[in-house]
């Protein structure tokens, strides 16, 4: 059977289980980008940068790796990313892969918040322009043909409220998150009932898993509203 997460001869298992965090597999492709050697292997649990999300980190057979996007090839392939080099392993290869946990689950659940602030202004109509799911600098910018309610401070501080309160009740209620990947291999991710979004990141699967959301207040700068937000990552309960 073919599955709809296999692209360029790899299995993305990061596509189908965020919290699947070490496998066992073999090194299907070695090269160099811009002077740095490269492994691709043959199941792949590391989301590479992209969509506004940052890249995975992890280990292969101990030593230190970040995950890229080959623009040649298109697979997802692994690059040191410490001061030991690149274990020397030959296509075929045996490789044991395991990525670091804490910043997995940061990046699944700041980017599964942004989601969240998505959701809760879609009764608004605002349009989603850009979002940026890094640590310390997330934020969703919107669009909407009219500003007008938020452009008095009253009205910005009202509506951030508001959001506040929605992201609050939609943690407390645990919702759920979801993925499906179509024939066509486009990828989409649900929030409960609140919103289905094409998306190609790492989520957390409730919201019960995010911890300390805050939302500072709304700003509208150059035509856009600009909704910064912070969240953690809440263990989930065994
Ligand atoms: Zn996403």
């Amino acid at each position: 059977m073919v599955q709809h997460n296999e692209r360029n001869g790899q299995v993305h298992l990061y596509l189908d289980d965020t919290y699947r965090f070490t496998v066992d597999t073999v090194v299907i492709a070695t090269g160099q980008g811009e002077g740095e050697p490269w492994i691709a292997l043959q199941d792949n649990i590391f989301h590479p940068q992209g969509g506004g999300q940052p890249a995975d980190a992890g280990w292969v057979d101990g030593v230190a790796v970040t995950s890229v996007r080959d623009r040649t090839s298109g697979m997802v392939v692994l690059v040191a990313a410490g001061p030991d080099a690149l274990p020397a392993l030959p296509v075929g290869a045996h490789a044991h892969a395991a990525l670091d946990r804490e910043v997995r689950l940061r990046h699944a659940a700041l980017h599964t918040a942004g989601h969240l602030v998505e959701a809760l202004v879609r009764p608004r109509e605002w349009v989603t322009e850009s979002n940026n799911h890094f640590p310390g600098q997330s934020r969703v910018e919107f669009t909407t043909p009219d500003l007008s309610c938020v452009t008095s401070p009253e009205d910005r501080a009202a509506v951030t409220a508001q959001l506040r309160h929605g992201a609050r009740e939609a943690i407390t209620a645990g919702l759920t998150t979801s993925s499906r990947i179509d024939a066509d291999g486009s990828r989409t991710v649900t929030i409960d009932t609140l919103h289905t979004v094409a998306c190609g990141g790492t989520h957390v699967a409730t919201l019960a898993e995010l911890r300390d959301f805050d939302l500072p207040e709304l700003r509208v700068k150059k035509g856009r509203i600009k909704a910064s937000y912070s969240v953690e990552y809440e263990a989930r309960l065994p």
